[in-house]
């Protein structure tokens, strides 16, 4: 376990998508289960999909390899069906020994860590603990390719996939180096920004808002996508936060819809996002720890974008003190009993529905394979990357750095180290290594 620990750690390898946790710190005794997340609940995503299309022994190798170190017996991964039928595989289907795959409904968010345990395993992960309580350590698709090409090839963690989609004329899945500026990789695909659309890092429920002028692919980006301003999906990232608290405070009408739908309620949790709303009215100090409860929330956005007839966004109301929380280092971790209600299987939302909801349905092809892009004349790599301490820099300015090299080390505590993505001349910015190519 040790051994794999310092692999994974010195070759910089992160969860590929989501909040980056750095993946040698998820592994710890008690497990029996290797849960390997190819959902790709997000609409318009491909990136899993593709890794495991065209590189699935790269991913088993990675796979194999935990399996191997850590003595867990068993792992699966978990694609949803219509994954799986594309990929021409079933169920159970065993893809080496000890590793088999597990069809997923096609629901969102079924990609949620907890939600995923739970389908695929019939665990409950109890609110505000880890899966490793359960027996069940979660990695994405991405990663374990990841672990496979570091222990086939020796290679750090300098390249990311991604899809880019959205209002393109043909979304596609690429390979591109870690520090890729966004605008860059739109010139080499063709692609040009109109008025009246709005560029995301990551997909249409949880991606976050980017300016692709100045911002650069990470370890994390597993799409960009190009929405119109006017899909619900862009509509409620650009919501302006107090508006949306001080709506809350006034428009809402207490039906209970938003938690009657809410997934981590259906999974037992204590969460209800109209007594969030409620405590937004002024009952927070009656009821403290309905705030927080904030800390279970996934983030998923259905209370918002599917449940509110009322235009009001519960899962605003619920960031905002999710982040009033985080700096007090508050978060749930009541022990209970809980169970899953039984409605859950009535109430999940399908897939195609949700992307209905985001006004994203017209923009879903599949995307095909764009090949690996090298062609970069720079590349910006920030030092932040992953949940944890920034990496510290390890070169000095305008050193000459190698593809792959160490520019960056782990800072004490949670921290990874960063590896240069192409060769060249670096140059030390704020919070982030800046290489160009030398001709
Ligand atoms: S669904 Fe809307 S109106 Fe109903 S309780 Fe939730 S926030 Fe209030
Ligand atoms: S965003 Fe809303 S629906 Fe989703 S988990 Fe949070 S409270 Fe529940």
């Amino acid at each position: 376990m040790k051994t794999l620990k310092t692999l994974m750690q010195n070759f910089g390898i992160v969860g590929a998508g989501g909040a980056g946790f750095p993946s040698y710190a998820k592994l710890a005794e008690g497990a029996n289960l290797l849960l390997i997340n190819g959902s790709e609940c997000e609409p318009l995503l491909y990136t899993d999909y593709i890794i495991l299309k065209n590189e699935l022994s790269l991913v088993i190798s990675g796979i194999s390899t935990v399996l191997s170190h850590t003595g867990i017996a068993k792992a699966q991964i978990a694609i949803k069906e219509h994954t799986a039928k594309r990929l021409g595989l079933e169920d159970n289907d065993r893809l080496a020994e000890n590793i088999f795959v597990k069809a997923l409904p096609d629901v969102y968010p079924i990609g949620d860590e907890i939600s995923l345990i739970y389908e695929a395993t019939g665990r409950l992960v109890k609110p505000g603990k880890l899966p490793i309580t359960e027996g069940v350590i979660v990695y994405n698709v991405e990663t374990m390719y990841n672990l496979g090409r570091a222990v086939r090839f020796n290679e750090p963690v300098t390249k990311k996939w991604l899809t880019v989609g959205g209002a393109v004329e043909s979304p596609v899945v690429i390979k591109v180096p870690i520090g890729a500026r966004v605008a860059d990789i739109f010139k080499e695909l063709d692609i040009r920004l109109e008025d009246g659309y709005t560029v995301l890092d990551g997909g249409p429920s949880m991606g976050k808002v980017i300016n692709p002028s100045t911002y650069s692919v990470t370890k994390t980006t597993k799409g960009i996508l190009i929405l119109p301003d006017d899909s619900q999906a862009i509509l409620s990232k650009k919501m302006n936060t107090k508006m949306a608290i001080a709506r809350a405070e006034t428009a809402c009408c207490q039906c209970t819809r938003c938690t009657d739908m809410c997934p981590r309620n259906m999974l037992g949790y204590p969460l209800e996002p109209h007594k969030m709303v409620r405590t937004a009215m002024g009952a927070v100090e009656a009821m403290p720890m309905s705030v927080l409860s904030a800390t279970l929330c996934c983030g998923c956005g259905i209370c918002e974008s599917l449940a509110c007839s009322q235009g009001i966004s519960p899962r605003a109301v619920i960031e905002n003190y999710k982040g009033l929380l985080a700096k007090e280092r508050l978060r749930f971790n009541l022990d209970g009993e809980y169970s899953v209600r039984p409605e859950r299987e009535y109430r999940m939302v399908p897939y195609e529905k949700w992307m209905s909801m985001l006004g994203v349905t017209k923009f879903d092809k599949i995307a095909e394979f764009g090949g690996e892009i090298n062609s970069f004349s720079r590349v910006e790599i920030p030092l932040s990357q992953h949940i944890g301490a920034p990496s510290a820099v390890a070169i000095a300015d305008g050193a000459m750095v190698g593809e792959g090299e160490l520019i960056a080390m782990p800072a004490d505590g949670l921290s990874l180290p960063q590896h240069a993505s192409i060769s060249g001349r670096a140059t030390l910015g704020i919070n982030k290594i800046i290489i160009d190519k030398v001709r």
